[in-house]
């Protein structure tokens, strides 16, 4: 509804150069020529984490993820447009740009795909409240459209970080330690505290499946290997992660 709205509000433009968009392309948020100024991310790069790879040693950045947690893939580098479309997603509650990001995600190359199962890594909830959205699960929602996978909220915050925005990778390790539960399968509630989405099922098999985590944004990859260490402890098998941007991070080397 609020989709709708918005559509009939928003003059079909460009978000990110105002140029006008074609009637065939009305329902998009970005137009063709931003959209390939997007840098993709290329090999070479850590075959785990899709970092390009450091010139010496093995890579920091995954060095102390969970076992469970195999891959991590980014569709493009975060800067100028690419940042503004994420912005747009999160801060300008402008939900359906969802689908012009997952558009370039569509290429990423996941294990088991086919048998996978989106789980979209979730946000604090007066964050949620503020936003009306999760972004990640909204970004999960068109992405599992396009790969034909379904969504499962398997995460949930069990508190509130601070942004991670202006913190060292150490700090932001420590930041969202513990940050994630998994839903209880028998009744579905958020860990039995207020009922609230009593009516969820958890597939009993779900962990068996291979779980592909959804995020807007790679920094350190501290926030997704914590999710995974939360679906690690409630049995997943492998864990992998596709998120649209990757921050261009400190050097680590
Ligand atoms: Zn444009
Ligand atoms: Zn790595």
């Amino acid at each position: 509804m609020r989709e709708a709205v918005e559509q009939l509000l928003l003059p079909a433009e460009c978000l990110l150069c105002r140029a006008l968009l074609s009637f065939r392309d009305s329902t998009r948020v970005v137009c063709d020529v931003c959209r390939h100024r997007w840098r993709p991310l290329r090999p070479p790069w850590c075959a785990r984490c899709g970092q390009p790879e450091p010139l010496f040693g093995r890579c920091r950045l995954c060095a102390g993820w969970p076992a469970v947690f195999g891959l991590a893939r980014s569709a493009v580098w975060l800067d100028a447009g690419a940042r503004d479309a994420v912005h747009a997603l999160k801060y300008g509650g402008l939900s359906r740009i969802a689908t012009d990001l997952a558009a370039v995600m569509v290429g990423l190359q996941v294990p088991a795909l086919d048998a996978a199962l989106l789980v979209p890594v979730p946000l604090a909830r007066a964050r949620v409240r503020e936003r009306g959205y999760n972004q990640s699960e909204r970004l999960a929602r068109a992405l599992g459209r396009r790969w034909r996978r379904p969504v499962v909220d398997l995460l949930v915050r069990t508190r509130d970080t601070v942004p991670q925005t202006a913190l060292t990778p150490e700090a932001r390790l420590a930041n969202v330690a513990g940050a994630f539960a998994t839903r209880n399968a028998e009744g579905g509630t958020r860990n039995g505290r207020t009922g609230e989405c009593s009516a969820f099922r958890l597939p009993t098999s779900a962990f068996q499946r291979p779980l592909v985590l959804v995020d807007d944004v790679f920094t350190t990859g501290a926030t997704l290997a914590e999710a995974a260490r939360a679906l690690d402890r409630a049995g997943a098998r492998t864990v992998s992660a596709v998120t649209f941007g990757r921050a261009v991070v400190p050097d680590f080397t």
